[in-house]
């Protein structure tokens, strides 16, 4: 009987699967991809990109208006959905062919269509069979549905990019940093947004500080944050139209109501637990620290092992994995110093730990925790006002500043970050090692566009 016909056979070509495909290929293993949908996965087609995009549009909104502030006269300006929609769809186009020719340039055979694990070395795609002598599972997550009686009404974050018409009224259910962006976007973009997340304050997992701070500029610019709110259900009202039932029995209507709660790993009828492959209580894969699962031949990267949503990360997993299975640089992903930045209005950027995860770990006052939230673009309109007089009173002379304090132009959308976990995160740029910054060892910088920088810290 013949061998397999692949040394590696990837499942999904989104982030983690195109880079484990391109690297392992380029160092001649016989390598097949097989997606069943658009190539780039969620990051490209659904997420990080048309986000970014989306969010670049909405600070257009504010420009004009500051603009006056800087000489300039601006005639009246109008936004117009259905030409946002279709340059996102031609740039998007592009990026698919990109991907693609990433893939066959690299030698990597790229199947079409679902791709499900048949045996311990064989993956089916499109009734075929493939045998392959390992096997990666790189299927990502999928947007968690609203689990309240009419839930079928709300939209994920999959479908609120192309919506037929512009929600005048837009309800976001969540406080995550994918709720909290899609509220600043639709907000700068002329919506009337409310969001609704039903702890106690949003964007979870980063600085006190920097919540507070986010959710109070957001409410300024607009956005109706409302915390400790608990959708009951969700029900028809009048043209279209969803009434949004509230735990204390208050309501919201809005014309599009967008879940964005949570992602869910991508396992469903992969066919994973009938050849042995454990998977967690919420559908991940479980892996050891180089990626395999409990069957030898079956390993798995990116989202759908639910360790760090990012793709940054998804591409650090990968590469640590192909790294590992075919010789290389070895790699360590760091999943404490990982770079995020949070398209917000304001964007927020942040490397390492958090001062509320740094400080049970590092009980030594001489390594100081700094959190700096900054406006740095607001002449003709002063924006953040309290900041802006906070950060006067602690520069007042023989005060030493706060370590880690860091002003930035808007415009300088880009992250400095020392995560072995990233290299970018849409814009995001490794640290250089030899910095400065990085030899002090206790310290990294962040900065985003609009003024929000946040230093947290990492452990020696
Ligand atoms: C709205 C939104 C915004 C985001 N913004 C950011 C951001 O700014 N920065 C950031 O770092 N991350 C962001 N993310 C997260 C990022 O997109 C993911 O972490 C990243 O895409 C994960 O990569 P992956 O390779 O694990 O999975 P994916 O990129 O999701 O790729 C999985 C691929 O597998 C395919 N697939 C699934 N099952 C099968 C099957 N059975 N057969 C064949 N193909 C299959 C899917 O179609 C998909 O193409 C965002 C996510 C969302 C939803």
């Amino acid at each position: 009987m013949s061998g397999p016909a692949f040394d590696l056979f990837i499942i999904g070509a989104g982030s983690g699967g195109v880079r484990a495909a391109r690297m392992a290929a380029q160092r001649g293993a016989r390598v097949a991809v097989a997606e069943d949908a658009a190539l780039g996965g969620t990051c490209v087609n659904v997420g990080c990109i048309p986000k970014k995009l989306y969010s670049f549009a909405a600070h257009y909104a504010e420009s004009f208006e500051e603009a006056h502030g800087f000489g300039w006269s601006v005639g009246a300006s109008s936004f117009d959905w259905e030409t946002l929609k279709a340059n996102r769809r031609v740039e998007i186009g592009r990026l698919n062919a990109v991907y693609g020719q990433l893939l066959t340039t690299a030698g990597a055979a790229l199947m079409r269509g679902r791709a499900r694990v048949v045996a311990a070395n064989e993956v089916e795609v499109a009734g075929v069979r493939h045998r392959a002598e390992r096997i990666v599972v790189a299927t990502g997550g999928w947007p968690m549905p609203a689990d309240v009686p009419g839930g079928e009404r709300a939209i994920s974050s999959n479908e609120i990019f192309d919506l037929a018409r512009f929600p005048a009224r837009l309800a976001v259910v969540g406080g995550g940093y994918i709720a909290s962006e899609f509220a600043s976007i639709f907000n700068g973009l002329g919506a009337r947004v409310t969001q609704l997340y039903r702890g106690e304050q949003i964007l979870r997992g980063f600085d006190r500080d920097i919540r507070r701070h986010v959710a109070a500029e957001m409410i300024k610019k607009g956005v109706d944050i409302r915390v400790g709110a608990k959708v009951r259900a969700l029900e028809a009202d009048a043209d279209g139209a969803t009434r949004i039932v509230l735990g204390d029995g208050s309501t919201v209507v809005a014309d599009a109501v967008l879940y964005a709660t949570g992602r869910a790993p991508n396992t469903g009828g992969l066919g994973l637990e009938a050849v042995g492959v454990k998977l967690d209580v919420n559908g991940a894969v479980l892996v050891d620290d180089r990626y395999c699962t409990n069957v030898p031949s079956i390993y798995a990267v990116g989202d759908v092992i639910d360790r760090v949503q990012l793709t940054p990360v998804a591409l650090a997993e990968a590469m640590a994995l192909v790294d590992d299975l075919f010789g290389g640089a070895e790699r360590h992903v760091d999943y404490l110093h990982i770079p995020t930045a949070v398209f917000t209005h304001p964007n927020i950027g942040t490397i390492g730990l958090s001062e509320e995860d740094a400080r049970p770990l590092r009980a030594d006052p001489r390594l100081p925790f700094g959190v700096q939230a900054a406006p740095s673009h607001a002449l003709g309109k002063q924006r953040a006002d309290d900041d802006e007089a906070r950060r006067r009173r602690r520069q007042r002379p023989g005060r030493r500043p706060p370590h880690g304090r860091r002003r930035r132009g808007r415009d300088d959308p880009g992250l400095r970050g020392g995560a072995e976990g990233g290299r970018d995160q849409g814009d995001l740029r490794r640290h250089p090692r030899d910095s400065p910054d990085s030899r002090r060892g206790v310290r990294d910088d962040a900065r985003t566009g609009d003024g929000i920088i946040l230093t947290r810290y990492r452990l020696p």
